[in-house]
C-alpha cells in the first residue's frame, strides 16, 4: 500500500525556518510535498524553490515583487498558481488540497494567515512565535473549536511537546491536570551573555546578530541578543501550555543541548536533548507522532562534556523582565510588547537606534492607554497599531554615532 503524501504549505518559506523545512522535505519525498510556498519579496530565492520543489500555489506578499514574480512565472515554463489577492495568504492556508501549515513567517505579519490555518483545521506547525504572543488565547481556543492541531517548532516548546502527555495540547490540559510543576525553558543567553553593560551601548547590529549557537534570521537574532526571544517564549509557554507565571522558569544554559525542560509534581524533570539546528524540532513536528531521519548529526556526549545552567541578568537584560511583567498583565500588554519590539529592532538593525534603545522604547510604548482586558482580535490590532505609532515617534529623534553595520532581513 502506498503511504499517504503530506501536502505541505509553507509560510516564509525563503527564511531560516522555512530552508530548514525544505530541506527535510527533500529528505523525505516519499511522505511529504512542498505543495504552497510563499515570501514576502525575495523573488529570485522564491522562483529557485519553485524549479527545485515544483509547488502548485504560491503567494508573494509584497505588492511590487508580486509583480515581478509574476512576469518571471509567466517567462518559464513552470505551472504554478500565484494567488494575487489581498487575503491570499488566508486563501491559501485554507486550501483543501493542503495538511500542515508550517508558520515561518517573521513578525505579526503572520498573524492573520496562522488563524485562518487554525481555523481551516488544518496541523499548524507554529515557529512565527508573534501571533501567539499577541493573541495566543484566541489561537489555542480557535485550534480547539476548529480541531485544529497545534504542534510548536520554536526549540524549546517543541521540546516540552515532547515530554508532556502526548494530548497535553489537543486536550488543552492544565498543568495540574497532567502534574506538570514548572516548564523550565532554557536559553543559550545570546551573543552578549558576558557583556558589560557598558559595552552593550556600542553593539553593532553584525554583532547582535551573529548568534554563538544558532542560525537564524535577523529579528531573532537581535531578540536572541536583548533576550526578548527568550520572553516572547516566556508568553508563548504560559499560551501554548496553559500556564501561568508560577509554572514558568527562565534558566540560561550557554551550551544550548538541553532545548527545555518539564518538572512534575513528583520531582521527576524529563528534557529533551539535542544538537542546536531546528531540523531536530521540525523534523518532530512533520511526522509526529512517528519519528523521521532529519540529518542532524548526533549528540557526542564526551565532546559536550558539561552542561551548565545559570539564573538570567534582568538588570543587563531588561526585555525579559518587561515580557514576565507583560505576561502577568495580559490583555492586550502582549501584543504592544511585541509591536515596540518589532519597530525598535527593525531600527536597530537598519541603523537607526542603538541597541539598549530597544528596551527603552518597548518600556515607553508600555506606558500608554491600551486595552487592558480584553484580548479579542480587533482590541490586539488596534493596540499592535498604536504601539508602533508610538514606538516610531519615540525612536524618530534618535540619532548614532556609528550607523555603519546595516544587516539586510531575509525577505
Ligand atoms: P527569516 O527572516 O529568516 O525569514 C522570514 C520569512 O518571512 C521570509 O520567508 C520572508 O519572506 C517572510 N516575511 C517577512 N516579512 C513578511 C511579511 N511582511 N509578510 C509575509 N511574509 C514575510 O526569519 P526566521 O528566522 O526563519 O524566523 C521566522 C519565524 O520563526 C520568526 O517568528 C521566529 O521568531 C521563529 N523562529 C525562528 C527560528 C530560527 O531558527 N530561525 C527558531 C525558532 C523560531
Ligand atoms: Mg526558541
Amino acid at each position: 500500500m502506498q503511504a499517504q503524501i503530506q501536502n505541505i504549505c509553507v509560510l516564509g518559506a525563503t527564511g531560516s525556518i522555512g530552508g530548514s523545512t525544505l530541506d527535510l522535505i527533500a529528505r523525505h519525498p516519499e511522505s511529504m510535498r512542498a505543495f504552497a510556498l510563499t515570501a514576502h519579496s525575495s523573488v529570485d530565492k522564491l522562483f529557485d524553490l519553485c524549479v527545485r520543489f515544483q509547488p502548485e500555489v504560491v503567494v508573494v506578499t509584497d505588492d511590487a515583487c508580486k509583480t515581478i514574480f509574476a512576469e518571471k512565472l509567466k517567462s518559464s515554463d513552470l505551472q504554478i498558481e500565484l494567488l494575487t489577492d489581498k487575503e491570499a495568504l488566508s486563501q491559501l492556508v485554507s486550501l483543501g488540497e493542503i495538511d500542515t501549515v508550517v508558520t515561518g513567517i517573521v513578525g505579526a505579519a503572520g498573524l492573520l494567515a496562522t488563524l485562518a490555518a487554525v481555523r481551516a483545521g488544518k496541523r499548524v506547525l507554529i515557529a512565527n512565535k508573534e501571533p501567539l504572543v499577541m493573541t495566543g488565547d484566541l489561537i489555542m481556543s480557535e485550534a480547539q473549536r476548529c480541531q485544529a492541531d497545534i504542534i510548536p517548532l520554536d526549540s524549546e516548546h517543541n521540546a516540552m511537546f515532547q515530554c508532556l502527555p502526548a494530548h497535553y495540547l489537543a486536550a488543552r490540559l492544565s498543568p495540574e491536570a497532567a502534574g506538570v510543576s514548572r516548564f523550565i525553558l532554557t536559553g543559550s543567553g545570546g551573543p552578549f551573555r558576558t557583556m558589560p553593560t557598558e559595552k552593550l551601548t556600542n553593539v553593532t547590529p553584525a554583532q547582535a546578530c551573529a548568534h554563538p549557537k544558532w542560525d537564524m534570521g535577523a529579528k531573532i537574532s537581535v531578540d536572541s541578543a536583548t533576550m526578548m526571544n527568550k520572553g516572547l517564549e516566556y508568553i508563548e509557554t504560559s499560551k501554548l501550555f496553559n500556564a501561568d507565571s508560577s509554572h514558568i522558569e527562565v534558566v540560561v544554559h550557554p551550551q544550548s543541548i538541553v532545548h527545555s525542560m518539564v518538572e512534575f509534581v513528583d520531582g521527576s524533570v524529563i528534557a529533551q536533548l539535542g544538537s542546536p539546528d531546528m531540523r531536530v524540532p521540525i523534523a518532530n513536528a512533520l511526522s509526529w507522532p512517528k519519528r523521521i531521519a532529519s540529518g542532524v548529526a548526533r549528540l557526542d556526549f564526551r565532546q559536550v562534556g558539561r552542561l551548565d545552567f545559570e539564573a538570567p541578568d534582568l538588570q543587563r537584560f531588561p526585555c525579559l523582565g518587561l515580557a514576565m511583567r507583560v505576561a502577568e498583565q495580559g490583555g492586550c500588554a502582549p501584543a504592544v510588547l511585541n509591536a515596540a519590539n518589532e519597530i525598535a529592532v527593525d531600527a536597530f538593525l537598519q541603523g537607526r537606534c542603538s541597541f539598549l534603545d530597544i528596551s527603552e522604547a518597548v518600556e515607553e510604548a508600555l506606558q500608554t492607554d491600551f486595552e487592558s482586558t480584553s484580548t479579542d482580535l480587533e482590541a490586539v490590532l488596534a493596540a499592535d497599531k498604536s504601539a508602533r505609532e508610538t514606538t516610531r515617534r519615540f525612536l524618530a529623534d534618535r540619532k548614532l554615532n556609528d550607523t555603519t553595520a546595516v544587516v539586510k532581513a531575509r525577505l
